[in-house]
C-alpha cells in the first residue's frame, strides 16, 4: 500500500479531505444496507433536524499503525456503545454495534494510504456522527437520519513533548444535572464554544467546569476528564452523572490498578481538596493524557508539586503504559486492540 506523500509529522490537529468516507440511511424505521462515498459533501433539506434543532451526536476514535505494521483501532466496542446512549438521550435511532464496527472498519480499510505509519506521532482520527436529516418545523424528532463516518489523518497532539498546560476555573456551565453531559452531542460544544474563545483570549489553554447545582465539585474540560495523582501515588477521576464517560479515562483507571498496582478512586472530587493533590492531567482521545501544571481560581493559582516543565512522573507512567498498549509495545488487556488490517 502506498502511503500519501505527507508530511506526518508535522500535520496538526485539523481536517483534511480523504479518499472514502461511509454512510447509511434511517428511514422508515430502518437502516439501508451503508456504502461507501468519494463525495465528501452532504445535500439536505433546508428544514432538516441537524440545522433547526441540533438533532446530532458523534464520536471520536483514532487507529494507529503499530510496531509490527498492523493498523489498529483501540476498544471501539465502547464507541458504539457510547453512540447508542447518545442516540437515545436525543431520540434518534440506534446504530447497531456491528455495524457501527463494520462502518469505521470499512472507512479505515479504504483510506489505508491515509494511516500515518508507526513512529510519525500522526494518526487517523475518526469520526463518527449521526443527524436528523428530514424536515423538522414543530419540536421533534426527525423521521429521517443518515449515520456517517469520515476520517482525517491528524498530527501528534503535542509537537515535541507534552507541556503541562495552565486552565482556568469557568464561570459557565458546562452541564445541567439531568441533562446532556453524559453523552456526546454537538450541542454540549455549541454552548462551550464562547467559554473557550474566551479563556484561549485570556491565556488559559482550557476550562475547568464545576459541577453546575452547587459549583463546588470539578467536573471536566470542555473535552476531556480529570484524573488527580495524590501525595501517596494514587488516583482519583471525579464521578458524576454529568460527566462524559471517556474511553482513555476508563482505560488509564485500568491501566493504573492492573498494570501499575495502583489504588484507584472514582468519587466526587471537591474543588477545595484539588491543592491537595501531586499531579493533574487531562484524559482524551486526542492527546491521551495533557499535563495539567496550574489551574487558576479567579487569579489564585493552584500550582501542582509536578511543575510547568515535564509531566509529572505517575502521568508519565500512565501515558507511556496507555501508549504503549495502544501502539502494540506492550500486551493489551483482552478485547482493547480491535486489528483492522
Ligand atoms: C469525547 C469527550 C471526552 C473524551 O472521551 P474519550 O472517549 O476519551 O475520547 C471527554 N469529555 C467530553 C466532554 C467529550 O466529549
Amino acid at each position: 500500500m502506498e502511503k500519501k506523500n505527507i508530511d506526518w509529522g508535522n500535520i496538526g490537529f485539523g481536517y483534511m479531505t480523504t479518499d472514502y468516507r461511509y454512510v447509511a440511511h434511517y428511514k422508515n424505521g430502518a437502516w439501508d444496507e451503508g456504502q461507501l462515498t468519494t463525495d465528501s459533501t452532504i445535500t439536505l433539506n433546508e428544514c432538516a433536524g441537524v440545522f433547526q434543532y441540533a438533532q446530532t451526536c458523534f464520536e471520536g476514535l483514532k487507529a494507529y499503525t503499530t510496531e509490527d505494521g498492523h493498523i489498529v483501532t483501540f476498544r471501539p466496542d465502547l464507541n458504539a456503545e457510547r453512540m447508542q446512549t447518545s442516540a437515545a438521550r436525543l431520540e434518534m435511532p440506534i446504530v447497531p454495534k456491528e455495524m457501527f464496527l463494520d462502518a469505521v472498519e470499512k472507512v479505515v480499510k479504504a483510506n489505508e494510504a491515509w494511516v500515518p505509519p508507526y513512529g510519525s506521532g500522526a494518526t487517523l482520527y475518526i469520526r463518527p456522527y449521526m443527524y436528523g436529516s428530514s424536515s423538522v418545523i414543530g419540536v421533534k424528532p426527525a423521521e429521517e437520519y443518515e449515520f456517517r463516518v469520515l476520517v482525517t489523518p491528524v498530527g501528534p497532539y503535542f509537537k515535541g513533548g507534552a507541556k503541562p498546560i495552565v486552565i482556568k476555573v469557568s464561570d459557565y456551565d458546562r452541564a445541567a444535572p439531568n441533562g446532556t453531559g453524559h453523552v456526546k452531542a454537538g450541542l454540549n460544544y455549541a454552548m462551550s464554544l464562547h467559554a473557550i474563545v474566551t479563556a484561549h483570549a485570556e491565556g488559559f489553554a482550557e476550562n475547568l467546569y464545576l459541577d453546575a447545582a452547587t459549583r463546588t465539585k470539578v467536573e471536566e474540560t470542555g473535552g476531556a476528564n480529570f484524573i488527580f495523582i495524590t501525595k501517596e501515588g494514587g488516583l482519583v477521576t471525579p464521578k458524576s452523572s454529568s460527566i462524559l464517560p471517556s474511553i482513555t479515562r476508563r482505560s488509564i483507571c485500568y491501566v493504573a490498578e492492573h498494570y501499575l498496582g495502583m489504588k484507584v478512586e472514582e468519587r466526587e472530587v471537591f474543588f477545595d481538596e484539588v491543592p491537595n493533590f501531586a499531579e493533574c492531567g487531562l484524559c482524551g482521545t486526542a492527546a491521551v493524557i495533557s499535563p495539567v501544571g496550574e489551574i487558576n481560581d479567579h487569579g489564585k493559582r493552584i500550582c501542582f508539586p509536578s511543575g510547568m516543565e515535564d509531566m509529572g512522573p505517575i502521568t508519565k507512567k500512565l501515558y507511556d503504559t496507555l501508549t504503549g498498549i495502544q501502539m502494540g509495545r506492550i500486551e493489551a488487556p483482552e478485547g482493547w486492540i480491535h486489528t483492522i488490517a
